[in-house]
């Protein structure tokens, strides 16, 4: 707390993980040696920078850009850019940090890294997206490259801001390196899937929770908060599997919808049209739109999926989660429940999917698309899917196990912090101290 105040996010991702590794310490001393821990919450690098545009009125606007390379003990640096107005250091240092062990459980050859900026895209016009975007990538074209940090989407930042980015990147390197950003279009070297890959891993983790005890979507009421690229392809594959999902929100308010929500007005609103969830309501008279978002984890569900931000879910709402019969949580947005929301998700034994394990797909997928890229092949969405279905299976296998082995089974948030720990430790154990 002293080496970095005001960092209140990212001491909560690092006690999260520190509390859940006293078991691996206890039995494995030799990651007491080398520094490991104190090497692990340092990023090896920083970048922060100026982001200088001119917007439509002729006026200069002035944001801060961010890229936190936190580890590459496994792979080059990966992890998504935020365009949010709460972005700064802390936030994209949790991020970052979170992201090292989400990678690592994934099984694939990827480091942690997170970058963004409190650039707000809201209300912009695309010519402004655009030209913010340009300066942006102006700077972070310097620390990125496809064998050394590979930059994706997360909030605000989705296809459109990708292919401006990826567009200037180009410009200034010359040549076409695909692999440099993820969530790239098909049409210029992006994956099938991957625009679904986190909210349908978040859906298929889940699954594999709930069928551990001879449950299923089928029939159930889901709640799922945002309406992001996220929400959205959770509401999806929820929807597949026969669940009907009752809510979901932006950072305005929540829609209820006791018929279940029809995803394609939502995806229309949000996706095409780029406007505010209370317009639901316009169309679908019998919804409610509620002020707040918050409000919405009063709704009764078996199956709550917070999908938007951090510290969405506190103490409180949890206690309203489990006095209304909630089986099963699976975050899919980063550290959305508080610790002492997740003390009662498992002091009452509900399922908990934590998000390192259960949003890991995103990342998962954009490795995927990494490796067609250097392939210069492009597999099917059939193909793509049944390896992301695979990936989120073998997440929860692993996860189960690590929390057997050091005696806290059932415990999936410390079952995903040592199964991914323990990969990225060793790694850098072999490595020496660098
Ligand atoms: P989007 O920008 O597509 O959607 C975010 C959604 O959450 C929007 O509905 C947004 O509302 C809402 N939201 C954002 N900030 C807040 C806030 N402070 N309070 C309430 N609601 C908010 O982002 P994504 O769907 O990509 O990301 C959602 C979460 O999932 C994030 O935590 C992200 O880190 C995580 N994640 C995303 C991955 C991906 O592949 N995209 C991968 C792994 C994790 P509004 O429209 O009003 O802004």
């Amino acid at each position: 707390i002293k080496r970095n105040p005001h960092e209140s996010e990212f001491h909560q991702a690092v006690k999260e993980i520190l509390d859940s590794l006293t078991p691996v310490f206890a039995k494995h001393p030799k990651y007491m040696k080398n520094g490991i821990l104190e090497r692990i919450v340092e990023p090896e690098r920083v970048v922060s920078f100026r982001v200088p545009w001119v917007d439509d009125n002729g006026k200069t606007q002035v944001n801060r850009g961010f890229r936190v390379q936190f580890n590459s003990a496994i792979g080059p640096y990966k992890g998504g850019l935020r365009f949010h107005p709460s972005v700064n250091a802390s936030i994209i240092k949790f991020l970052g940090f979170e992201q090292i062990f989400k990678n690592s459980l994934t099984g694939q050859p990827i480091g942690g890294g997170k970058g963004g900026s409190d650039f707000d895209p809201k209300g912009k016009s695309d010519n402004e997206v655009m030209k913010f975007t340009q300066s942006f990538m102006t700077e972070l074209y310097k620390y990125i490259g496809p064998d050394t940090d590979v930059p994706a989407g997360d909030i605000g930042v989705g296809g459109r801001e990708i292919g401006y980015m990826f567009g200037q990147y180009k410009r200034i390197r010359g040549g076409h390196e695909g692999g440099v950003l993820t969530g790239k279009g098909i049409i210029y070297g992006g994956s099938l899937t991957r625009t679904e890959a986190t909210g349908y891993g978040c859906v298929y983790f889940v699954n594999e929770m709930l069928e551990s005890k001879g449950l299923s979507f089928q029939d159930s009421t889901v709640v799922i908060s945002g309406s992001g690229n996220v929400s959205i392809y959770a509401i999806d594959k929820a929807n597949q599997l026969g669940a009907k999902v009752v809510a979901c929100s932006d950072s305005n308010g929540y829609i209820y919808d006791p018929k279940g929500i029809n995803l394609q007005t939502v995806k229309r609103l949000k996706e095409v049209e780029r406007k505010r969830i209370s317009e639901y309501v316009d169309e679908h008279p019998h919804a409610v739109y509620t002020e707040g978002c918050e409000g919405i984890w009063s709704i009764p569900c078996d199956i709550a999926l917070p999908c938007a931000t951090q510290n969405e879910i506190d103490e409180e709402a949890a206690k309203t989660l489990v006095a209304n019969g909630v089986k099963a949580i699976g975050e899919g947005a980063n550290m959305p429940s508080t610790l002492e929301a997740i003390e009662v998700f498992l002091g009452n034994n509900v399922l908990f999917g934590p998000a390192k394990a259960a949003n890991a797909g995103g990342v998962a997928v954009s490795a995927l698309e990494m490796s067609q890229n250097s392939m210069r092949l492009s597999w099917t969405f059939e193909e793509v899917d049944a390896k992301l279905h695979g990936i989120m299976k073998n997440i929860y296998q692993n996860s189960v196990r690590a929390a057997e082995v050091y005696g806290h089974s059932g415990n999936l948030v410390v079952g995903a912090n040592i199964a991914g720990f323990i990969r990225v430790a060793d790694a850098m154990l072999a490595q020496g101290v660098v």
